[in-house]
């Protein structure tokens, strides 16, 4: 061990002479080590003790006479070297640690509405499959039959034809249903809006509507205001919103109902209401009403022909055109649909 010098962080000190021979020394040599290379060393002595050592030329009038050579301990650097890679070894594994589970837990974040949509996009691939499974099942089995059948009856094969005919008109409404949805996302582009009186729109639609067979059964009223109402928008996109609506309810309300269609202004909005006494939607189902294909009773409305696509495109023409839509409905005394628009 070398053994430091009295009262000094000095571990020994060294004088010497031009031709670098010690003169002089304090301390004790750590034997092999003693070397003279000019400016700082750092060494380890063979008790493996490091040491900062320092050797520098003295000039007494321009003459070089010496070498003073001095070094010290290097314990305070190591001791802080290791207390260093001890809060390394510490803290390393838990800083990793806290960061994994941070990327774990917003990596799971991130994904929520991705495989929201995922689930979303898988249900209506599987419903909108198979709603054409079906038609196509009946369009395939009836011509079969057709073509199979050794009967020379007219009257038959006519009503076969006329099942193909119905079967393939409905299945053209579905996929234009479902083009339409996939072509009217998000926002419309402003050149594309024109200026709508909606007072005129609705009584349009309206006395348009009452010589349909739907609306044969119920009493159909317009309530309209005396100022005229204009919004931006697609008149025939907000003639399907308005046709879509009517045809609802229209179609889900009994003989002798009524079925009111009504306008006025709330606030920077135009508010559309279509109000029916008809059967109305259980509390339960109302949340699910804007989803593709959903319908409250399949069975009632494979009846009425629908395929539950109707609300979702209203739904998306409105938000289409900044618009929101709400309903509330009691169950067997009536629905009413608010469709707000932002006044031009
Ligand atoms: P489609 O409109 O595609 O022909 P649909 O009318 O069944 O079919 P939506 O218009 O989306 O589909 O309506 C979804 C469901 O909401 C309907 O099946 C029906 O059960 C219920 N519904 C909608 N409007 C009314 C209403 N005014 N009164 C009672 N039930 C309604
Ligand atoms: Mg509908």
């Amino acid at each position: 061990m070398v053994q430091p010098l009295p009262d000094s962080q000095l571990v020994y000190a060294g004088w010497y002479d031009d031709q670098k021979q010690l003169v002089q020394f304090f301390g004790r040599i750590p034997s092999d080590r003693l070397l003279i290379s000019g400016g700082f060393d750092t060494i380890k002595t063979d008790s493996k003790v490091w040491l900062r050592q320092v050797t520098l030329p003295v000039y007494q009038n321009g003459l070089l006479i010496g070498y003073l050579q001095a070094a010290m301990p290097m314990t305070a650097t190591e001791r802080a070297l290791a207390e260093f890679r001890m809060v390394l070894a510490i803290s390393a594994p838990i800083t990793l640690a806290v960061v994994a589970l941070t990327g774990w837990w917003l990596g799971g974040l991130a994904m929520q509405p991705i495989r929201h949509n995922y689930d979303h996009l898988q249900r209506f691939t599987a419903d909108a499959s198979h709603e054409l499974r079906s038609p196509l099942t009946a369009i395939i089995s009836n011509a079969q039959y057709g073509f199979l059948s050794k009967s020379t009856d007219l009257e038959v094969q006519h009503q076969r034809f006329q099942k193909i005919f119905d079967i393939a008109k409905s299945m053209s409404i579905l996929v234009n249903n479902l083009l339409f949805l996939a072509r009217y996302q998000g926002q419309l582009p402003t050149e594309s809006l024109q200026v709508i009186e909606l007072n005129h729109l609705l009584v349009q639609i309206t006395d348009d509507y009452a010589t349909q067979p739907d609306a044969q059964h119920l009493s159909l009223v317009c309530k309209l205001p005396n100022n005229r109402i204009t919004v931006l928008g697609d008149a025939n996109l907000l003639r399907q919103i308005v046709l879509n609506l009517l045809n609802n309810a229209c179609k889900y309300t009994p003989a002798g109902g009524q079925v009111k269609l009504q306008l006025f202004t709330q606030s920077h909005w135009a508010v559309i209401e279509i109000i029916d006494n008809g059967i109305g939607i259980p509390k339960a189902d109302l949340p699910y009403i804007f989803e593709r294909f959903y319908r409250v009773d399949k069975k009632r409305s494979r009846q009425t022909g629908g395929f539950g696509l109707g609300l979702a495109i209203v739904q998306q023409i409105v938000q289409s055109h900044g618009g929101k839509i709400t309903i509330k409905s009691v169950f067997q005394e009536g629905t009413i649909l608010q469709i707000a628009l932002p006044l031009k």
